[in-house]
Order: structure tokens, then C-alpha cells, then sequence
């Protein structure tokens, strides 16, 4: 069985950039319980020997429902599918409320969480980062998925974490 990569974080970090950027191509739509759209979320992705699943959280979406309940049912699947997550987290706007409400989720997880932080797009001075470090994951991954910085080093790490 071929090991899952969970992406999560809240709208407009840029976890479909991520996501594009990995796979190599996009698989079925799935809809499996009613209300609950699963978007092309599924894609499959290899790194230097390994072959994966990545899973777009971000596209799990609920009808009517408030970011809280999105949020957390995002975090359900990924917890319960994924042999590794990736909480994406973005530099730009920094850190917000949401961002630690999804940390507090993803603490009842004995899984492995890598944080990325993404749009980093230039390099920066290191105090600029280590506030990163209050959300309890250790050291983030400097990203960005647009400009193609750092993914490399992440997928490394996912790698090495499987
Ligand atoms: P999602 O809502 O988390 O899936 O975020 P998206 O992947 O849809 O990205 C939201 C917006 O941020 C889009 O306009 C992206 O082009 C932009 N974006 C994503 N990654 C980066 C990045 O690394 N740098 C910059 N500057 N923009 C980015
Ligand atoms: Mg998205």
C-alpha cells in the first residue's frame, strides 16, 4: 500500500500550490458521504525512490457548515488517512487565530506533522522565523510553492518521516 501525505491549512496559504506543484497527475473526484465534496484532492507523487499519495485537505469542503467545522473535519481526514502531514501556514499574513486552532486539532495526533511555511519567497532574517516555533512542531520548513523554494528539503522530510 502505497504511503499518504496529508496537506492542510487554513484558505489562501497555499496548499493547492503545494499540492500542484508534487503530483504528477490528478486523479477522480470522490464524494463519499453527503454534503461533503472531495475535489480533486487525490494525486499521486514521487520523490528520489518512493511513490505517494498526496491528499489537498483544502478541497474537503461541507455545505453550510463554519470554517470551524470545515477545519476540523479536514483534520479528521487527514489524521486518520495520511502517514504524514504537512500543515501549511502563510508568511506573508502570518500567523492567525485559525492557524492555532488547527495546531490544537492536529495535537491529538501521534502522527508526524511537518509545518511549511509558504510564501517565503525571498530569503529573510532568521528572527522573522522562530515565532514559527510556538506552534509546536519544531522547525518549519521555509517555502514557497509558487516560486518552487525549498519543496526539495520538504519532500525530503516527508520522506525521511515515513
Ligand atoms: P489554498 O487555499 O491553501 O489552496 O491556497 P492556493 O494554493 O489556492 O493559493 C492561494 C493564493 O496564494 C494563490 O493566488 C496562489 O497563487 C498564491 N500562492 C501560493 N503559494 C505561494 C507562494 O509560495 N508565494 C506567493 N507569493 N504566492 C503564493
Ligand atoms: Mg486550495
Amino acid at each position: 500500500k502505497k504511503n499518504v501525505i496529508a496537506i492542510i491549512g487554513r484558505p489562501n496559504v497555499g496548499k493547492s500550490s503545494l499540492f500542484n506543484r508534487v503530483i504528477k497527475e490528478k486523479k477522480a473526484i470522490i464524494e463519499d458521504r453527503p454534503g461533503v465534496t472531495r475535489d480533486r484532492i487525490y494525486g499521486s507523487a514521487d520523490w528520489l525512490t518512493r511513490d505517494f499519495i498526496v491528499i489537498d485537505t483544502g478541497g474537503i469542503t461541507l455545505e453550510n457548515a463554519t470554517f470551524a467545522k470545515e477545519i476540523k473535519l479536514q483534520a479528521e481526514i487527514a489524521m486518520a488517512e495520511a502517514d504524514v502531514i504537512v500543515f501549511v501556514v502563510n508568511h506573508q499574513e502570518g500567523l492567525l487565530p485559525d492557524d492555532e486552532m488547527i495546531a490544537k486539532l492536529l495535537y491529538k495526533t501521534k502522527k508526524p506533522v511537518i509545518l511549511a511555511v509558504n510564501k517565503y519567497d525571498r530569503k529573510m532574517n532568521q528572527d522573522e522565523t522562530y515565532h514559527y516555533l510556538t506552534l509546536g512542531f519544531g522547525e518549519p520548513f521555509l517555502i514557497s510553492s509558487t516560486h518552487g523554494i525549498g519543496i526539495g528539503d520538504l519532500l525530503d522530510e516527508i520522506i525521511h518521516k515515513l
